[in-house]
């Protein structure tokens, strides 16, 4: 059976070679007679697993020293509550920037556990921008300041990094991590979902400044106190042992086949300018995101008449192209184009969109 071009927003399309690895190792990892889903997490062949995908991800994203990674469960929506269990420490004040759906959940959860403000919203616009600010919005005595960095329902992204000075800046990266080269230095922690861009569902990856860790309220249960895995190695308990092994995969794809991330980078760029080029010449279809605000990950555009997308959407997927549909709270249709997306995937939704155009003028 011919593999389709899955756009789906997550869990997402993984690049096909390493999905073969995963199939030639499936049944015997590396000589130990078992599959990376039958073994122990504490057996020694895993231990090299989990170690050397927290070195490649160190290694591909430049991490500095002084930041700890930490491999969970529960999503990145998990950690809208642990981020302020963990870290709205100080004066029980953070400040939150709502750009979409996510960000917003993020803010709500957050007001459980603190005073939260929004320093700002792109809901005037139905979050087609993302507005800008400076420290001086900030409120000084905010424990940190939270960011959804890519929009993956709207497609929209951060075009720059805000200042904060010495507050620590929080950025939910589930959507565009190992996108392009991303300095982790300006921020105190991120976190990301890695169904998106990293490895299937089941893993979720946090990187943290080491001073941020241990002053959790007392309130925080165990397993979302980033103390109790940063010092267990994230192994306190058993860890998505087999979505580890995956996002281990993967790395090597980035840094062997594509050649790390300022070559991802040029990739996507790439990818997205031929789907966005398209679009802007089109007719028919429009983007309606604020041009410097386009995300390179998840491309929104719709036709403008909600039957000639539910007749695209039903088109496309007969030809391969599959879960083009919209965020239900959107509508019209959406392209996450993440890093497994083959160039040449992109290239034939455009010359499928261009001949639907035809047909439908
Ligand atoms: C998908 C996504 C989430 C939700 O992630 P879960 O792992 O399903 O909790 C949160 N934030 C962003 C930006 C996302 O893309």
């Amino acid at each position: 059976m011919a593999r389709v071009y899955n756009f789906s927003a997550g869990p997402s399309t993984l690049p096909e070679s390493v999905l073969a690895k995963a199939a030639s190792e499936m049944l015997d990892y590396n000589g130990s007679g078992q599959s990376v889903m039958e073994m122990s997490h504490r057996s020694p062949v895993y231990d090299e697993i989990i170690r050397s995908c927290q070195s490649l991800l160190r290694q591909v994203m430049n991490i500095p020293d002084n930041y700890k990674v930490l491999f969970l469960q529960g999503g990145a929506s998990s950690q809208f509550a642990m981020v302020p269990l963990n870290l709205m420490n100080k004066n029980h004040k953070a400040d939150y920037m709502v750009t979409g759906q996510f960000s917003k959940k993020a803010k709500d959860e957050a007001e459980r556990y603190g005073e939260v403000r929004v320093v700002a919203s792109s809901k005037d616009k139905n979050f087609t921008y993302i507005p800008k600010i400076t420290k001086a919005d900030l409120d000084p005595n905010a424990d940190y300041l939270h960011i959804c960095f890519n929009n993956t329902i709207f497609g929209t992204k951060f075009p720059y990094i805000p200042e904060t000075g010495d507050m620590p800046l929080v950025a939910d990266l589930s959507s565009c991590i190992l996108s392009e080269p991303i300095d982790i230095s300006k921020f105190g922690l991120v976190y990301a979902g890695a169904q998106k861009n990293m490895a299937p569902a089941g893993l979720t990856v946090v990187i943290v400044r080491e001073d941020l860790i241990g002053n959790q309220m007392d309130v925080t249960p165990t397993m979302f106190n980033y103390k109790v895995h940063a010092d267990n190695d994230s192994m306190y308990n058993t860890p998505p042992c087999y979505s580890i092994y995956m996002c281990k995969l993967v790395l090597e794809w980035i840094q062997n086949e594509i050649g790390g991330l300022e070559k991802m980078k040029e990739r996507n760029a790439a990818k997205a300018k031929v789907l966005y080029d398209f679009i802007d010449s089109s007719k028919l279809f429009q983007n309606n995101v604020n041009p410097e605000d386009r995300s390179m990950m998840n491309v929104t555009f719709v036709t403008g008449d909600a039957d000639l997308d539910k007749k695209f959407c039903k088109e496309a997927a007969e030809a391969g192209f599959v879960n083009l549909k919209g965020h239900r709270s959107v509508g019209g249709m959406r392209a996450s184009i993440y890093n497994a997306m083959p160039p040449e995937g992109i290239d034939k939704l455009v010359a499928f969109m261009a001949k639907f155009e035809a047909d439908n003028a």
